[in-house]
């Protein structure tokens, strides 16, 4: 039943806290994070010598470190220590099965064998204690209360951290559009992450059930940010500026400086105020190309190559889960040079953004032929059955040679 629920979470700053409450709160994650390294080294050490690992500390067996911090703060860094260390033995799992895997290949490729090296290296580098780069506290009910304060003027977001061994405090924030956005919305956990710079708050939110039928594609694009097989297309900002027209203005600008990267920012807004304007609440499933590698080489062109197509991927997917919508992950290879009306790729169909078919004469904008592509339930072919001439008919049952036209479906034009 678990996955019926999904989390989502926010970050507030603590920048309008005093000086002194910044202290405390160094003070206090500089205690718990060197505790939170004890029990990681003292859970380690106990997977190396015998490859297994407690979940929970039995009290017995519990290291006992000399610190201020209360028991009750230091069962949180204790589950936040089995937490941190399950994960890696796991991540180490997950590769030494692919690893036992390619060793079972009996005549392995170059490429296995790279493949397996890099493997067996990072596993090795895994062994490793794992160390912690960022300071931060998981704290649940018990030593920290939010308070969420509705009639005062400035600060309407506390939480008051207690029972920590030292004086209790309170850590003042301002609530966020997003932040008001899931707690409208869904229901806010007790568990927090206090960084020094942010308190992390999480949502839990129920799966909706979807009894909607329809699927679209939908392309994703550096003309135009997205383009659907019902003919929408959505590329402007809120204030209705166009996405093409910010990708220019960001070559434009010195790589590095403010203007640029206001500009990267006016981008990303763009691109995920366009991912919201899709009608989510009539969709049951989205398919968009899953790019693997962009390749950024001297060649790329100027404007591609600050293309977000992993941000407006990861909107699009978070959107999905947020609407409970399926996301179908599609190859991308021939999209953008098959014909969505008879099924004939060629490369010499696409003119830019325009798109006319050599073989029937379907003539559309390039990317919303794509995203009818995409839409298509078409049959998943393996590189190497494309025929050396890289032109070809291309359909639900499979692909075929152009010599083999009679075979071919017939066209609609
Ligand atoms: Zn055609």
């Amino acid at each position: 039943m678990k996955n019926k629920t999904f989390v989502r979470s926010t970050k507030c700053s603590l920048k309008f806290n005093s000086f002194v409450k910044k202290t405390q709160l160094n003070l206090l994650l500089n205690e718990y994070t060197r505790c939170l390294e004890e029990y990681i080294s003292f859970l380690w050490s106990q997977y190396i010598d015998n490859q297994k690992v407690k979940i929970r500390f039995l009290k017995a067996d519990q290291p006992q470190i000399e610190t201020f911090l209360s028991a009750r703060i230091l069962n949180s860094c204790i589950n936040h220590a089995s937490s941190i260390v399950r994960s890696r033995i796991e991540q180490i799992q997950t590769y030494q099965n692919t690893l036992n895997n390619l060793s079972e290949c009996e005549k392995p490729t170059q490429k296995q064998l790279d493949y397996k090296s890099s493997l067996a290296e990072r596993i090795a580098g895994m062994k490793e204690v794992p160390v912690i780069t960022k300071k931060e506290m998981r704290l649940d009910s018990k030593n920290s209360k939010i308070c969420l304060a509705t009639n005062v003027s400035f600060f309407d977001l506390v939480v008051e951290l207690c029972s920590l061994g030292m004086h209790k405090f309170n850590l003042l924030m301002k609530k966020h559009k997003h932040f008001n956005n899931l707690l409208s919305s869904g229901r806010m956990m007790s568990g927090i992450v206090i960084c020094e710079e942010y308190i992390q708050f999480n949502f839990e939110f129920e799966k909706k059930e979807n009894t909607n039928k329809k699927t679209i594609g939908v392309d994703i694009g550096i003309n135009s940010c997205l383009t659907t097989s019902d003919n929408k297309v959505l590329s402007s900002s809120d204030k209705g500026k166009p996405y093409h027209t910010i990708m220019e203005e960001i070559v434009r600008k010195r790589k590095g400086s403010k203007a640029f990267s206001r500009k990267l920012l006016e981008r990303d807004n763009c691109a995920k105020y366009c991912v919201k304007q899709l009608d989510w609440n009539s969709l049951s499933s989205i398919c968009i190309e899953d790019i693997k590698n962009l390749r950024n080489c001297k060649k790329t062109n100027k404007i591609r190559r600050h293309w977000n197509y992993r941000l407006i991927l990861d909107s699009l997917k978070s959107n999905s889960e947020l609407h409970n919508v399926c996301v179908n992950l599609k190859n991308p290879m021939y999209t953008s040079q098959r014909c969505s009306s008879c099924g004939y790729v060629n490369k010499k169909n696409r003119d830019s953004i325009k798109f006319i078919c050599l073989n029937c004469g379907f003539a559309a904008n390039a990317d919303y032929n794509a995203s009818l592509n995409l839409q298509q339930n078409l049959h998943n072919f393996k590189r190497s059955e494309v025929p050396s001439e890289r032109k070809f008919f291309w359909d639900c049952n499979g692909i075929r040679r152009c010599g083999e036209e009679y075979e071919a479906p017939l066209s609609q034009n």
